[in-house]
């Protein structure tokens, strides 16, 4: 299937490692040009480097903290200023912290608002304009399986993460007469430095991981974690001509683990 993403330009947040960097690999594998960001400058060019070299893309590497609205606004406009738009929006973060409730402060769910909503709403505020000149955008935006199911013991994300949900299907019906979809993926568990430091560096060690994490894996029922190769793949054709009849929708990735019938 061609996913006529080619030339497009696509903007992936926090991407210099695992799930992000998977959705921009994916994205540049299939022809487009790729804005890729995170706050480590040396792992952003090694990511940069690694999705050249093996798609041939064109990627821009851009240094910013996701969490304050500069470090957004400077991610749009260094995309704007070499590429000429956005076209596809991979909404992804850092991710909230851990806890449960009785030990969060205010501070961390003021910290997570910024890290999960706020990083929603600034990147959808400031890319929308530039969709609607073209009157074509894909939105999707990495949640958590935590929007359909609390997950034990990240009571930030299961607190937070459901309203990104709700927003989105709010603010849907704008966008679709000017060609924009939006849409969410909810990640179960991924073989990333988030779950298992190390992960990403080589097959082998990947390999290594899933064995190590054997007792994690028992809880899903396809009996391992993800791979972020996966997810991008989902990522890439959610953001394709081709789905574009798929707006307001949530994508459960996780090897069966949610146990919701919806
Ligand atoms: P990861 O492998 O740890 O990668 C996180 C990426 O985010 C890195 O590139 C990191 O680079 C960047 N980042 C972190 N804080 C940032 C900030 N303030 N500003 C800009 N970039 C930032 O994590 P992951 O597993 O891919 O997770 C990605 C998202 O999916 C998170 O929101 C996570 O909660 C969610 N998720 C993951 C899983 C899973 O199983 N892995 C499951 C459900 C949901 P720097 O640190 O250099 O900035």
């Amino acid at each position: 299937m061609d996913l006529e993403l080619s030339g497009k330009v696509a903007l992936v947040c926090a991407a210099s490692k695992g799930i992000g960097r998977a959705s921009a690999l994916a994205l540049a594998r299939e022809g487009a040009r790729v804005t890729i960001c995170a706050r480590t400058r040396a792992d952003l060019d090694a990511a940069a480097a690694q999705i050249r070299a093996e798609t041939g893309a064109e990627v821009l590497a851009v240094p910013a903290d996701l969490t304050s609205p500069d470090g957004v606004r400077a991610v749009v406009a260094a995309t704007v200023a070499r590429f000429g738009g956005v076209d596809v929006l991979v909404n992804n973060s850092g991710g909230p912290g851990l806890g449960s409730f009785a030990d969060l402060t205010d501070e961390d769910w003021r910290r997570a608002v910024e890290t999960v909503t706020l990083n929603f709403v600034r990147f959808v505020r400031e890319v929308v304009p530039y969709m609607r000149e073209r009157r074509w955008g894909r939105i999707v935006g990495i949640q958590s399986s935590s929007v359909k199911q609390p997950v034990e013991g990240i009571d930030l994300s299961n607190g937070l993460r459901p309203g990104i949900a709700g927003l989105m299907k709010a603010i849907m019906p704008g966008l679709a007469g000017d060609g924009i979809t939006i849409n969410l993926v909810l990640p179960g568990r991924f073989l990333t430095s988030r779950i298992a430091p190390g992960a990403g560096r080589s097959a082998e060690a990947d390999r290594a991981l899933q064995e190590e994490l054997a007792p994690i894996a028992a809880d899903i029922p396809v009996g391992r974690l993800g791979d972020p190769a996966e997810l991008g793949s989902l990522v890439a054709f959610l953001a394709s001509a081709q789905a574009a009849y798929i707006t307001g929708a949530v994508y459960q990735i996780d090897g069966g683990i949610i146990r919701s019938n919806l």
